[in-house]
């Protein structure tokens, strides 16, 4: 066994954290980002680069437009006071997140439109047919989920957005898609199994997932030596671990 040490900064970073109105951004900065080829648009550097996969893997891609990516929360802020002079209050709280609770200012969102006539930059067309269906398949594979689905809004606390999609990382990615939960659902499910580790197998690799509740300053958590370890916080009070096991 090997261990590691983990600094309570990392509670608020990494590719897990959850950001609502209930969870805002408690780091900010330090973002190391990317950009795309022919877009202003940028991300935060792995989940723009699974963006790019991700785009070369579904056909046709130069028929989707990167609409918005990473926002300063000075951007957010303009975007929620225009929106709600434009479109008034109830419009706002249903698609706009509060500045500093918004998932575009931590580089892992994107928000995607169908090329074609206007571009709508809050709500974008991007329906659940052709390219842009074909996007929404592929997009676990990659590490991406649609983060708003339809039946959810009572949990998200924001209405339908089959646009923006959040980079998670694998295997989060295909395993919420597979039991249909979106992030708030799933940090809690891995959070209520406490010490336990969820074990599951996706096309032949073997996962461990747990929590491990922040315990100061420093934690320390033992994994095995031979395992690949990735670590988010969860942007509230711990960790959440991932190990990739042998078969
Ligand atoms: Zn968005």
């Amino acid at each position: 066994m090997k261990r590691i040490c983990l600094n309570r900064n990392q509670v608020f970073r990494g590719n897990l954290i959850l950001v609502n109105k209930n969870h805002p951004i408690r780091k900010e900065g330090g973002i190391t980002r990317i950009g795309f080829p022919e877009s202003e648009e940028e991300m935060e550097w792995r989940a723009g680069e699974a963006l790019l996969e991700l785009l070369r893997a579904v056909d046709r891609e130069e028929e989707l437009a990167l609409v918005s990516g990473f926002r300063r929360k000075t951007e957010q802020r303009k975007l929620y006071a225009e929106s709600l002079r434009e479109n008034g209050e109830e419009f706002t709280a249903k698609f706009v997140a509060m500045p500093g609770c918004s998932e575009h200012e931590t580089g892992l969102a994107i928000d995607l439109g169908k090329k074609g006539g206007q571009i709508d930059l809050i709500c974008p067309d991007f329906p659940y047919s052709g390219i842009c269906q074909e996007f929404r398949k592929r997009a676990p594979e990659f590490g991406f989920v649609e983060r708003y689905p339809e039946g959810k809004e009572a949990v998200t606390g924001i209405g339908r957005e089959p646009w923006h999609f959040r980079y998670v990382g694998a295997p989060h990615a295909a395993l919420m898609t597979k039991w249909k939960l979106v992030l708030e659902e799933y940090v809690r499910l891995l959070r209520d199994c406490g010490p336990e580790h969820l074990k599951v197998c996706l096309d032949g690799k073997r996962y461990e997932i747990y929590y491990q509740k922040c315990q100061g300053p420093e934690t320390e958590v033992c994994v095995s030596e031979e395992q690949k370890v990735q670590v988010s916080g969860d942007n509230e009070a711990g960790f959440l671990i991932t190990a990739w096991c042998s078969l």
